[in-house]
């Protein structure tokens, strides 16, 4: 393993801001992880797990160790004639491992074709699109402890999923190493299409395969591919928000849109809300600031076409939330991790 210094980390990041990792490595295997994390450890260095990079806003200069997940591999642990399970090493990139599951008829992940980023990172923030989160299909999930280099094994429950969200995010937040996840696959084609988006731009027969080619064409039309306009996704989550406050927002504004909010935990009742929406409403959409620009198809996403600074791009996401806020009393909460500014992430 080979650790270098002041790794240069814009490539590495989808909204390409400059940034410099004081330390850094990419872990190929379970041994080298474990080499890094004992390296990081003796030192008593902070060390921070990246992926693809697309979910992550960077500060310029990062402390301690970054450690690259690149570990690769996928093997089938067991297979009948209703379903699959498969065990995918954490340095895959989520949208092949979609393609390679579709070709071999292992169905369930169509809906969540292009979402970028590798399959550690996708429990995380439990990805979602088109009314699919990769909960319906985790079995399992395999962690090492970063302090200590222990392996933990984590079931579906343990992972407390939930709306962009889950255990590592939460109470296990920057303390475990993904290293592989378990997926149950099945083998008779199950579409899901109560997504009205998706069901509405769907021409050909309802299949797997029609799926996975309708989300890719509508998503493609719709985002910024960050290969060409730098952005990280969606900057802000969906509010999900008291119903007496949606209720009050809905007299105010009879064409807000709002989604039922599926949340057993919530003891009152709570509606969705659409930041796109809110922030449009507020005139962000198509907006530059000071050379940052807020999508103009799609008004959740900032992008970076000149590769500025993250500090650029979080004053423009806090003079967005402090619109909203203003203008209709919701908050609105970042959905990417933050790196290296204090006091945020
Ligand atoms: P990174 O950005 O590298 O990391 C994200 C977080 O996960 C960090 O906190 C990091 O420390 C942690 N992490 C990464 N790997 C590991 C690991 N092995 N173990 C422990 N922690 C780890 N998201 C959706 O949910 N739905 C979408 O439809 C969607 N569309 C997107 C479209 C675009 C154009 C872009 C740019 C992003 C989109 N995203 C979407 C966000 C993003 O792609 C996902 O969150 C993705 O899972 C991030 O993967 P990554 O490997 O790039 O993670
Ligand atoms: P869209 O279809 O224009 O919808 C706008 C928002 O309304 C979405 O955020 C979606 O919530 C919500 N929504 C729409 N119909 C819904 C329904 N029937 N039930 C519940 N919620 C509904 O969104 P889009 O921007 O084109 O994105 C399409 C899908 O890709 C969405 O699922 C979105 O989450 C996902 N996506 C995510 C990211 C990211 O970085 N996280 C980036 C791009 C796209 P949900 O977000 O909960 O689906």
């Amino acid at each position: 393993m080979f650790i270098e210094v002041d790794h240069n980390l814009q490539p590495l990041n989808t909204l390409a801001v400059p940034a410099r990792a004081e330390y850094f490595c990419a872990a190929h295997s379970e041994a080298e992880l474990l080499e890094a994390l004992e390296w990081a450890r003796q030192r008593k260095m902070s060390l921070q797990v990246l992926g693809g990079g697309s979910n992550l806003v960077l500060a310029s200069q990062l402390p301690g160790l970054t450690l690259h997940m690149a570990i690769q591999g996928k093997v089938l642990l067991e297979e009948t004639a209703e379903s699959v399970l498969l065990k995918v090493s954490a340095g895959e990139n989520w949208h092949q491992l979609v393609v390679w599951c579709l070709a071999r008829g292992y169905y369930g992940l169509e809906n969540l074709a292009l979402i970028p980023g590798t399959v550690g990172a996708a429990p995380v923030q439990n990805i979602g699109a088109y009314g699919v989160e990769i909960s319906r299909v985790v079995e399992a999930v395999e962690t090492l402890g970063r302090s200590d280099g222990a392996p933990l094994l984590l079931s579906n429950r343990d992972c407390e999923f939930s709306y962009r969200d889950s255990v590592f995010k939460q109470r296990l937040r920057n303390q475990q190493v993904i290293t592989s996840v378990v997926l149950r696959l099945s083998r008779q084609a199950r579409p899901e299409i109560s997504y009205p988006a998706l069901r509405d731009a769907l021409t050909d027969d309802i299949t797997p395969q029609s799926i996975f080619n309708t989300v890719c064409r509508i998503r493609r039309e719709k985002l910024p591919d960050p290969a060409c306009i730098p952005n990280c996704g969606s900057f802000f989550k969906n509010p999900i928000v008291p119903l007496p406050l949606h209720d009050a927002l809905h007299k105010s504004y009879p064409d807000m849109p709002s989604y039922s909010a599926d949340l057993a935990s919530q003891p009152e009742p709570m509606r969705k809300l659409a930041a796109a929406w809110l922030i449009d409403r507020a005139g962000w959409k198509g907006r530059e600031y000071n050379g940052v620009r807020v999508h103009d198809q799609q008004a959740l996403v900032i992008t970076n076409p000149n590769r500025l600074s993250a500090q650029v791009v979080m004053e423009l996401a806090r003079e967005i939330q402090n619109s909203v806020q203003d203008r209709f009393g919701v908050a609105l909460e970042l959905e990417p991790d933050i790196w290296g500014f204090a006091g945020i992430g």
